[in-house]
């Protein structure tokens, strides 16, 4: 095979895709494999750019931009979030559908990975506008989309009700219900029993089985956690780790951090943020505030970042006093603060591993909507658990033969997989 000349599209000067190329080219060099195929799985195979009118409650129309990326589509149909967020862009999309597609390779689900996000402020709207730009957006991707093509999840900034409007809009447009067209909608349309907590929950059980390497055996409640972002992610991550009687001492939330040395009560907590009418936890008491940058460097021993991408940098990385990081959000830590967290012996449990409980709670609610048979909690947890744990211990594999960390690790076991399905596939014609 022959390498192509790069073109110039595939420059970028956005940091998350800068990180998510440079991890791309570290975990590639560990692989004996032909440079056209290295090229071929870099790029995204497909990528649309819409620009849509949404009709507002004052009756004015606004345009929006949306994005959806299809990485890789080798392993199957491609799967990945739809984020809402002002700083969407095409670089960051193309970033967060790379990761998606090692991240399902990782944990062995038959999809390839893609992404989608809107250029919005979610918390600026109110339903109706929510609703109109979902549709619209819906119809816009309707020729990349389907249950056997792309199937769209939530991300940040847009939950369960987002995915209901998907799937009734892509439903009117064929003419009959398709609850597969996108997963993590609610229960009474077809939804999964555990998807709402699956991400966060995963997040534990890999904090767990990391707790469990380094032979920590102190109890819980000597254990204190700290998580970033307080949304899907965040907080169900929280919940699970004080449920579990983990010492959580503080979270954060776009309004800035909450800190109690001897414990947040994380259930009053979300009980507060569904009341609150900034949809943050802006003026709850009972914690000392603090900022999100100084939450980062607060004594802990688990730092758990589940907001945004490249909070963990090559400035702040030696002062993170956390002995290990699972990472819920896509993303969180830049390559420099990888070299740092690594020099200083401090395990970092990679995005995808750490928060592929999401995709793979997603894949069960694929998998029971095609089958119309739908199972229990308990039954999803089960297969959770057994799924990260095996993807846990695969990592840890490949990290001892190649005396890698354990991103490096996941990375090169995933790409891996799908060079190997794309070897065996052939290219076609
Ligand atoms: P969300 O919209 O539900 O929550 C995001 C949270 O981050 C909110 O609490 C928000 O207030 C907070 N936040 C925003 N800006 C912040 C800032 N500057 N500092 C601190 N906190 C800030 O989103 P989510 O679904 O929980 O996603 C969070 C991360 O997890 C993203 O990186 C997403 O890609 C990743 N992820 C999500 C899922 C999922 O199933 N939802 C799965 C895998 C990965």
């Amino acid at each position: 095979m022959v390498a192509h000349v790069v073109p110039s599209i595939h420059t970028t000067s956005d940091p998350t895709y800068q990180t998510a190329l440079h991890q791309y080219d570290r975990a590639v060099s560990y692989l004996n494999l032909p440079d056209g195929l290295v090229e071929f799985m870099k790029w995204p195979r497909r990528e649309l750019t819409v620009n849509f009118p949404v009709r507002l409650d004052s009756g004015e129309t606004q345009i929006f931009t949306g994005f959806r990326v299809h990485h890789n589509t080798v392993l199957g149909p491609s799967k990945g979030g739809i984020r809402y967020s002002t700083h969407v862009n095409l670089d960051e999309v193309r970033a967060l559908a790379m990761w998606m597609s090692w991240k399902c390779a990782l944990v062995n689900l038959p999809y390839g990975g893609a992404k989608g996000g809107v250029i919005v402020d979610p918390r600026a709207h109110s339903l109706m506008e929510l609703s109109n730009l979902t549709r619209r957006f819906t119809s816009e991707l309707i020729i990349l989309i389907g249950p056997k093509i792309d199937i769209p999840a939530p991300d940040m900034g847009t939950n369960a009700q987002t995915m209901a409007w998907m799937m009734d809009t892509y439903s009117m447009t064929v003419g009959y219900s398709v609850p597969a067209v996108v997963t993590g909608k609610p229960i009474n349309i077809g939804g999964s029993a555990g998807r709402e907590e699956a991400t966060g929950r995963g997040v534990i059980v890999c904090m767990l089985e990391a707790l469990r390497q380094q032979n920590v055996i102190k109890s819980p409640k000597d254990i204190s956690v700290i998580v970033q972002g307080f949304g899907n992610v965040g907080s169900n991550a929280a919940q699970r780790a004080y449920d579990l009687g983990f010492k959580v001492v503080a979270v954060s939330d776009i309004s800035g951090g909450y800190y109690n040395k001897n414990g947040l009560n994380i259930r009053d907590m979300r009980d507060y943020l569904t009341k609150s009418p900034t949809k943050s936890l802006e003026g709850y008491r009972g914690a000392e505030k603090v900022t999100n940058a100084e939450l980062l460097e607060l004594p802990c021993d688990v730092l758990i970042p589940a907001a945004l991408e490249g909070q963990l940098t090559g400035e702040n990385a030696s002062r993170v006093r956390a002995k290990l990081i699972v990472e819920g959000a896509n993303g969180p830590t830049m390559p420099e603060a990888d070299d740092i967290f690594r020099d200083r012996g401090i395990m970092v449990v990679p995005d995808i591993l750490a928060n592929a409980g999401g995709v793979t709670v997603s894949y069960f609610e694929w998998v029971q909507g095609l089958q119309e048979f739908f199972w229990d909690e308990d039954e999803v947890y089960r297969r959770l658990e057994r799924i990260l744990i095996r993807a846990f211990d695969d990592v840890t594999a490949t990290a001892e033969r190649y005396n890698v960390d354990l991103r490096t690790a996941a990375q090169i076991t995933a790409i891996n997989r799908v060079a190997q399905a794309t070897l065996t596939r052939g290219f076609y014609p």
